[in-house]
């Protein structure tokens, strides 16, 4: 019996009404096996033809509680019997705006937007106006959102990289215009020394720098001991605006994100994902005398920013957060389940290396160090993706591109790390 016959079907028919059959081009894994999503409980989603997964993909990372997470679901359930979006300030959005700013230490004035390109994009903007200089240095395989200004040097492959004294930067799709390339300086991740001299170059043009704590869409690079603080000395010596993106690791590698856990002071940060459990609202936000400018000449406006499902989700998930041991008990699965596939691999031979933390990590093959961009291309796509596919077809849900990485839910029991460690020893053993 064919497995997937509904989900060809499917697609087949979401083929006729939308490009690839999907609504976002990650989603398209390819002809008939792109998944199709029916339902989702927990840690597991199901298929249109009900086959059941595990999920370590979690949308992207949003789902830090779990799919469908009754204590947050009522909660927007009640938000949305008063009127979604008022287009008026309500307390709801006032209380989620306090709870975000009471969690991030770094974060003392912040405003709600609808997704992760919103946050930046203003991120941005407030950036420019503050420093009134336009150009924004981004690191190489760092991704922040969907639009012309920050598509660059994303997805671009490594040939067209550049090499480090001059790097190029690459549009990372056609259809943007070739005069922003000048607004933007690519640089590799985790190289103090190149972006020092960058800086020298042209520190007096550079409005802002833009990266994630680690580079969470693109084989999860760790910063090494002391980039991130070089990060802030070069910002604070050139006048420039330091935007930390936490759109990914926000919520997710601790309640207050990267800037509780490391201790690092950003300008600016961009949130969204687990900040509202999979419903969508973003947020940005950052030190108040820079914060303050928007409204005072910096333009931002929003038809639906702060609606009420935002609103709730967001301040539904966040007291879950304050109030349970979620990033604990996140950690320990993650833990549990690198462990696992670290000893799985190791005795099959297999040279893998996971980076990262537990909440959110990368299993890449055949490197044995991960810097950046340039040194993770190195990895062995292939065998990824054939373990992917592989697990996909017993049951685990993990993305078929190597780039994104594995995350974790508080919804996640040992038994399901257990059983996916079993899946794996099973696909590596006869690979
Ligand atoms: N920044 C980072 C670090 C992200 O991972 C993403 C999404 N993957 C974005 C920004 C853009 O967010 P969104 O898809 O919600 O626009």
């Amino acid at each position: 019996m064919d497995k997937r016959k509904k989900t060809s079907q499917m697609q087949e028919r979401a083929m006729k009404t939308m490009p690839l059959g999907v609504n976002s081009n990650g989603r398209y894994w390819g002809k008939k096996v792109t998944p199709y999503f029916q339902r989702g409980k927990g840690a597991y989603v199901w298929d249109v033809d009900g086959n059941q997964y595990i999920d370590y993909r979690l949308a992207f990372g949003p789902v830090i509680l779990g799919y469908a997470y009754d204590e947050v679901d009522e909660k927007v359930i009640s938000a949305i019997r008063d009127g979604v979006t008022p287009g008026i300030t309500s307390q709801l959005e006032l209380e989620a705006a306090e709870k975000i700013v009471e969690l991030c230490p770094a974060t003392e004035k912040v405003r709600l937007v609808n997704g992760g390109s919103d946050a930046t994009q203003h991120a941005l903007r407030v950036a420019r106006a503050y420093t009134g200089k336009e150009k924004i240095i981004k690191f190489e395989g760092g991704y922040h959102g969907s639009y012309d200004y920050v598509l660059f040097s994303t997805y671009a492959p490594p040939s067209t990289y550049g090499n480090s004294r001059s790097p190029i930067t690459v549009p990372a799709s056609s259809g943007i215009p070739s005069a922003l390339g000048d607004l933007i300086i690519t640089l590799p991740f985790n190289n103090l020394e190149i972006l020092e001299a960058t800086l020298k170059r042209c520190g007096n043009e550079v409005a802002a720098i833009i990266t994630e704590p680690m580079l969470g869409n693109f084989g999860c690079a760790d910063p090494l001991p002391g980039f991130m603080d070089g990060v802030r000395r070069l910002c604070d010596e050139y006048g420039i605006v330091w935007i930390l993106d936490e759109v990914k690791t926000g919520f997710r590698i601790a309640k207050g994100g990267a800037q509780e856990k490391y201790g690092y002071q950003p300008d600016i940060t961009t949130y969204a994902k687990a900040l509202g459990n999979g419903y969508p609202v973003a947020a940005y936000g950052g030190k108040a005398k820079i914060m303050d400018i928007v409204g005072q000449g910096v333009t931002q406006g929003g038809t639906y920013a702060g609606n009420a499902v935002a609103a709730a989700a967001a301040k539904a998930t966040l007291e879950i957060m304050s109030t349970q041991n979620v990033h604990g008990y996140i950690d320990a699965m993650g833990s549990r389940l690198q462990n696992g596939l670290r000893a799985i691999f190791k005795k099959a031979g297999i040279p893998c290396l996971l980076s990262s933390m537990p909440a959110i990590f990368s299993v890449s093959f055949g490197i044995e160090s991960n810097l950046d961009a340039r040194e993770w291309a190195k990895a062995d796509a292939s065998i990824y993706k054939k373990i992917a596919a592989r697990a996909f077809e017993k049951g685990i849900l993990i993305d078929e591109d190597p780039r994104e990485p594995f995350c974790m839910s508080y919804s996640h029991t040992e038994k399901d790390i257990d059983d996916t460690l079993e899946i794996f020893d099973e696909i590596v053993r006869t690979l």
